[in-house]
């Protein structure tokens, strides 16, 4: 099979899903984002999504994006979503490159954020990432200190918080990690969740997600994990 047309038609069968996915709960499939997560695959296969017209895409380094995006950036109106672990020694380039960030998870992270939007006079919209299953070794927020955290990113750091992203454990019905996270964007009036991957994103449409990020559905499995 042909690789090019492969990442075409897949991208048009994930659209289908949505499509479907969406109907089946009585959603507007407009209401539903996908970002395309082009992480370890190369800029060619990037310009075929977009070719295809893809708009949103993900990636989960700073630097890897770094030399991908801003050749592609500036010759189409894509936007640009940093789904992956963020160090606050790459806070900057972050805000200079990312139209979104999604793991948003401390103080420490959400202080600098908030001093790169201003020193650079841009306002990158940041959905806090919440560790919903309260695993050790996973970024995110605990639930319990979500609330007070997301009221100091808006009132105390006045960052442009639009909702919240998880990843639940692996081993774990999905389900009640996307309701959980649903949740707690409710009671705090954000719109936006940001949840629901290649295996799942069609559990996430019915519990609400405003935005999926699918990688292996459209670009194939990735080389080693990341
Ligand atoms: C890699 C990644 C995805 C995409 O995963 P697939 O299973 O390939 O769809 C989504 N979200 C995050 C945070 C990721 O790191």
């Amino acid at each position: 099979m042909n690789a090019d047309m492969s990442i075409v038609d897949l991208l048009a069968g994930v659209r289908a899903r949505i499509a479907a996915a969406a109907k089946s709960c009585g959603r507007d499939p407009a209401s539903v984002t996908l970002i395309a997560v082009s992480k370890t695959h190369g800029a060619d296969k990037a310009a075929l999504a977009i070719g295809a017209g893809q708009q949103d895409f993900g990636e989960n380094r700073v630097q890897e994006a770094e030399g991908k995006w801003p050749v592609l950036k500036a010759a189409h109106p894509v936007r640009l979503h940093l789904i992956g672990p963020l160090q606050t020694n790459k806070a900057r380039d972050a805000v200079a490159l990312f139209d979104a960030i999604h793991t948003l998870d401390r103080p420490r992270l959400a202080e600098k954020l908030a001093a790169e939007m201003q020193a650079q006079n841009r306002a990158v919209s940041c959905f806090v990432q919440v560790n919903t299953g309260r695993e050790e070794q996973k970024a995110g927020i605990d639930p319990k200190e979500a609330d007070a955290f997301i009221a100091a990113c808006r009132d105390q750091w006045r960052l442009p918080v639009v909702g919240l992203m998880c990843i639940p454990p692996v081993n774990e019905e999905p389900a009640l990690h996307f309701a959980f996270l649903r949740e707690i964007a409710k009671r705090n009036g954000l719109a936006q969740l940001s949840m629901g991957m290649s295996d799942d994103f069609e559990i996430a449409i019915a519990l609400g997600a405003t935005h999926i990020r699918v990688g292996s559905a459209i670009f194939g499995a990735r080389a080693a994990p990341v």
